[in-house]
């Protein structure tokens, strides 16, 4: 079954606007679809290709000027909204008087696009905090994972911010990434540290999740890494003490995400059962235990490694590139790993 792609140069806007949205009042207009960066662990660049813009003129101006009837909140939606190849003339377009009571959010935004004119709209516009996803402080793992971003950009970007007026940067980082070992736990921590030094005053948030692997990206055949719930206690205890802000997502949590991300037809049974056991995740391993024997153990689902010539839940799901092609940037990620990645990789 091959999936279909939409390929207009109109994307989405909000058709309701209220109060009781989850962004409330908000007016969101989609600025970009999907993402060129490919780095390997994610679903919103992969299985969304190709990279699509919608255009300025005849779609954007128009989207935001109809919204901005019934409020005064707007937010640009997308992977990596900065990417726009029109983007600062959309924020020259938002920097008009008539936009002054404007108040304006962004998705997060690519590092190495926080520029002090970025930071000084958003600050006019209201704003007070920009995010940036950066994974990870270690340069060997970004270069795993595709992440075309060294630390360097990351506490310019920083500097940036302050200098435009921000008052906090929020920092998205991910722990149990494949390949990970120590040292990059110590290299996130030692980032942290130069970018306080290099812009004091800027308040920090390092919010942290754990690697799920997620289908139709290179990364689906890894699971999920045990050690990474003591990797976020590890940065929670470094961070905290060095007064910044960490935000881990729960690793129990992040478990049931990677059950339901690699799950296959038989999980239904289970889902069946969960229904009523209540909103934990205690429920889930309540089901897996009732229906031992009938289901494979949880493990396989979320920690296990799967073989690169295993059949996948999704094999009969044609996505945007074949699985040659994922196997081939699976491959290229071996590069940059030491000794632990290359198991999956052999057989
Ligand atoms: S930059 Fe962000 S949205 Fe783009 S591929 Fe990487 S993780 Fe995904």
């Amino acid at each position: 079954m091959q999936k279909q792609t939409y390929r207009g140069n109109t994307l989405s806007a909000s058709t309701v606007v209220t109060e009781l949205a989850a962004w409330e009042n908000i007016y969101m207009v989609e600025v970009v679809r999907s993402c060129p960066e490919m780095c390997r662990f994610c679903l919103a660049s992969y299985l969304t290709l190709p990279f699509r813009t919608a255009n300025l003129e005849s779609s954007l101006i128009p989207a935001i000027n109809r919204g901005l009837t019934v409020t005064k909140r707007l937010g640009l939606l997308g992977a990596s909204v900065t990417q726009h190849p029109e983007f600062n003339e959309l924020l020259d377009y938002l920097s008009k008087p008539e936009y002054d009571d404007v108040r304006l959010s962004l998705a997060s935004v690519r590092t190495n696009t926080v520029t002090v004119k970025l930071a000084e709209t958003l600050t006019k516009r209201d704003t007070r905090s920009i995010t940036i996803a950066v994974e990870s402080g270690s340069d060997r793992l970004r270069k795993i994972i595709n992440k075309k971003l060294d630390n360097d950009e990351i506490i310019q970007a920083a500097i940036n911010a302050k200098a435009g007026g921000l008052k906090s940067l929020k920092l998205y980082g991910m722990v149990g990434i494949p390949g990970e070992e120590s040292e990059d736990l110590d290299a996130t921590v030692a980032m942290m540290q130069e970018i306080k030094k290099a812009a004091p005053g800027l308040r920090l948030t390092l919010g942290c999740s754990t690697f799920v692997p997620k289908s139709h990206t290179p990364f689906q055949w890894f699971g999920v890494n045990p050690a990474a719930e003591k990797r976020l206690k590890f940065l929670e205890k470094k961070l905290r003490s060095n007064g910044m802000d960490f935000r881990p997502e729960s690793y129990r949590w992040s478990v049931i995400q990677a059950l339901i991300s690699r799950g296959d037809r038989r999980l239904s049974y289970l889902l069946e059962k969960v229904r009523h056991y209540g909103d934990s995740p205690g429920s889930y391993r309540r089901g897996f235990k009732e229906l031992r024997g009938q289901l494979p153990p949880i493990d396989f689902y979320v920690n296990q490694d799967w073989e690169l010539n295993q059949v996948l839940p999704w094999s009969h799901l044609q996505g945007p590139l074949p699985e040659t092609t994922l196997k081939k940037h699976l491959n290229d990620s071996q590069i940059w790993a030491r000794d632990k990645l290359s198991q999956a990789t052999k057989n």
